[in-house]
């Protein structure tokens, strides 16, 4: 076992060896430039551009022809977002969404709000659940786009996507999901889901960092591009290529549809083994978000008495981590876990794990064994006085 022991699956994941595999002979003899016309080179790059199309596009049950690749989700979340509203100012100001989304969604609305734009952020329960019945009263006739994650990155909390893109299709408003955490972990179907765009990423999924798609239903009004430039992917996004980045994401989808339906069931029993010790342990932890619907490899937990920082630092040979990678990049306390109201006034420590294709038994027992000891040792410094009572 290497330690520091990996559970921060949600923040990034490890290039899958058969991804990059698939990747490697496009950095060196197969390098041409996608959109040269005249010879091999740009033939074999456009042939391996249009397999990864149709990868990503299986996986998703979505056409080839809606996968606009980009350079990451971040830049999809951007694009579906101002890409929509911009398009679509003439017809309506008004957007939904919730307080708990990724800053990519969260940054971009308060981009939009600042040109004129208004967004209305939904209410959740304290399970970090959304209401739809507070969906229904939030639209307006100016509503022209809703965007709710699927699967949340910090407590894995998955939203009701399909009654979400029912409410929107029969309103003809648009529905973007950032799906960055729910793709190649649970099935995801655009179809049957009714979602016009969708933000995915490759560094989620075993694939390469810095290369992602967005999804954008045939049908949908033409999206005002970020990058105007040569006229790549349909005018949307402008710029060469990234041909092994794209062969890469192509192949992670391919390798997650194949192992999803096994994968999902065999990491749920682990996050449950990791939560029944922790909390069989330590009866004042409390599991973050609700748990029943939940991603399978997502556990969001709260130490009452403790502060993160400090119990981070006592966990040296574990690499795990206290909210999104995104927001401490930022030194912000998690918008999430306020927004549930889980005590911001008492103090309290929460740990995310994510659990991951490459984590094994014994890791999960040494990270609960681990934790356990952690607190412990934090609670005995922290409470000598309660302590000794007890
Ligand atoms: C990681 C993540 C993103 C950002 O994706 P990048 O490809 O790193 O830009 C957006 N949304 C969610 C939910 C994420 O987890």
């Amino acid at each position: 076992m290497n330690t520091p022991v990996y559970m921060d699956y949600h923040a990034t994941t490890p290039v899958d060896p058969r991804v990059l595999e698939a990747m490697l002979p496009y950095f060196t003899q197969h390098f041409g430039n996608a959109a040269s016309r005249n010879h091999q080179y740009g033939w074999d790059a456009e042939g391996a551009v249009v397999k990864a199309r149709r990868q990503v596009a299986e996986l998703i049950h979505a056409q080839p022809a809606e996968i606009i690749f980009t350079s990451g989700a971040t830049e999809s979340d951007n694009l579906a977002i101002k890409g929509v509203a911009r398009a679509l100012r003439p017809r309506g100001h008004h957007l939904i969404t919730l307080p708990t989304e990724h800053k990519a969604v969260l940054d971009t609305c308060h981009r939009l709000e600042a040109e004129g734009f208004s967004v209305t952020y939904l209410p959740l329960d304290k399970d970090g659940l959304m209401n739809l019945d507070e969906l229904e009263k939030a639209f307006t006739p100016q509503t022209i786009l809703v965007t709710i994650m699927a699967a949340h990155n910090e407590i894995g909390v998955l939203q009701p996507v399909e009654q979400i893109g029912r409410l929107c299709r029969a309103r003809g408003v648009l529905f973007h999901s950032d799906a960055v955490q729910a793709v190649g972990k649970i099935p995801i179907d655009v179809q049957a889901m009714s979602i016009d765009l969708l933000s995915l990423s490759a560094h989620k999924i075993y694939g390469p960092k810095g290369v992602g798609a967005l999804y954008v239903r045939k049908g949908v009004p033409p999206l005002q591009p970020l990058i105007d430039g040569g006229g790549h992917e349909q005018g949307l996004r402008s710029g060469t290529l990234n041909v092994p980045g794209i062969v890469g994401l192509g192949k992670a989808c391919e390798v997650c549809g194949a192992e999803m339906a096994a994968e999902a069931p065999r990491l749920a029993l682990l996050r449950d083994r990791l939560k029944a010790v922790i909390l069989g342990s330590l009866p004042q932890v409390t599991v973050n978000g609700s748990l029943q619907h939940r991603l399978p490899h997502n556990l969001n937990l709260n130490f009452p008495g403790l502060q993160t920082e400090m119990l981070l630092m006592s966990l040296p040979d574990v690499a795990i981590s206290a909210s999104s990678a995104c927001t401490s990049a930022k030194q912000e306390t998690s918008h999430v876990i306020e927004s549930l109201g889980a005590g911001s006034d008492a103090a309290h420590a929460t740990l995310r794990f994510g659990l991951g294709r490459f984590t094994t038994p014994e890791e999960v027992e040494f990270v609960a064994r681990r934790v356990v000891e952690a607190v412990n040792s934090l609670m005995d410094i922290s409470t000598p006085a309660t302590a000794a009572q007890n």
